[in-house]
């Protein structure tokens, strides 16, 4: 006899992420009980992933938990939470055990990683998509928005820039498999790394908080629409890999870097006299951090070019769609 939803259930989620205390009771009820820290505030976001939208089809099933939870994760750190709970909407063609055996593989890794208990979710039969909603804490008022950045301000960025959307390029023309530089690009993609302990650390610190997820112009407009400024950007301070820089060439991954998607790094504002506090801060949190910018008071996003020229970004030629 086939498995059941609850035996698939039971299976593949019953035990997934870290073990917490705060769980009052996790899956196998209507409803999962949680208890929140005293004086914190919850964090609540929730991401869908598509199949041919989100993923390329044929992305191996753990690579799909992980960047199903990463993404999810990305959006906590960009706020300063620290991650406790998540729940996982899933929807697939078949009840296929062993594809759900490697995407629970893969989401349970990064949940496990990232101290993140899975309480709750759903299954259904229908186009294979991942809806995950990640909960987490922070000590109340303690919030990293994008309303926050000042003219004068520092502009940062976490990681390297434009890697996801290169390999994505790569693979789009039949390239990107075999190298050690497409399989490295092509892990940021299937793999991207939450930057949970920079938000954290940011927390106090930050003027304001974004995840580059639509490409940095794209996310970058967020902060300066929320916060009704404008910036000029540094082309040549743009963080790009050595991988990417040989596969695209230095021109084509400032693009990238500009334009592309699913990074999944942090874009971060600070006041300049606090400058000086963040290497210690950023030092224990595993990622450089590059000053790529600042704040300004007028409204649009400039780009500064290697030659000291300065031009408004869509004169640039660079447009998210
Ligand atoms: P209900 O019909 O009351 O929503 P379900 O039968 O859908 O409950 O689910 C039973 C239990 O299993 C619930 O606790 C639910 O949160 C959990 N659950 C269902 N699907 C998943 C999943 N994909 N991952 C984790 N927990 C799940
Ligand atoms: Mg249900």
């Amino acid at each position: 006899m086939p498995a059941s939803e609850f035996d698939l259930i039971r299976q593949h989620f019953q035990c997934l992420g870290s073990p917490r205390d705060d769980v009052i009771l996790g899956i196998g009820d209507d409803g999962a009980v949680l208890a929140i820290p005293p004086g914190e505030h919850l964090v609540a976001a929730v991401d869908t992933l598509q199949s041919g939208v989100h993923f390329p089809e044929g992305t191996a099933p753990a690579a799909i938990g992980h960047k199903a939870l990463a993404v999810n994760l990305s959006d906590l750190a960009a706020m300063g939470a620290r991650p406790a709970w998540a729940l996982l909407a899933l929807s697939l063609p078949a009840p296929d055990e062993a594809w759900l055996a490697q995407f629970a593989e893969g989401f349970g890794a990064l949940a496990a990683a990232s101290g993140t208990a899975l309480v709750g979710g759903d299954l259904t039969r229908g186009p294979l998509s991942v809806s995950v909603t990640v909960l987490g804490s922070l000590p109340a008022g303690s919030a990293l928005t994008r309303g926050g950045a000042r003219a004068g301000d520092g502009i940062y960025v976490t990681g390297t820039l434009g890697d996801a959307a290169g390999s994505l390029a790569r693979l789009r023309r039949g390239l990107g498999q075999g190298l050690e530089d497409e399989r490295w690009l092509q892990m940021r993609l299937d793999r991207p790394t939450p930057r949970l302990a920079a938000g954290q650390a940011l927390r106090g610190l930050a003027s304001s908080a974004i995840d580059v997820s639509d490409g940095l112009l794209a996310d970058l407009g967020h902060i300066l629409e929320a916060s009704g400024c404008g910036a000029t950007l540094d082309g040549a301070r743009l963080p790009l890999s050595a991988a990417l820089r040989r596969l695209a060439g230095g021109e084509e991954a400032r693009r990238l870097a500009l334009s592309g998607g699913d990074d999944y790094e942090l874009c971060f504002t600070l006041v300049p006299e606090r400058e000086s506090e963040l290497e210690a801060v950023m030092a224990p949190c595993g990622c450089p951090v590059t000053r790529i910018g600042e704040i300004e008071a007028a409204a649009g996003i400039r780009l500064r070019d290697p030659a000291g020229r300065v031009v408004a970004a869509e004169a640039a030629g660079y447009r998210h769609f």
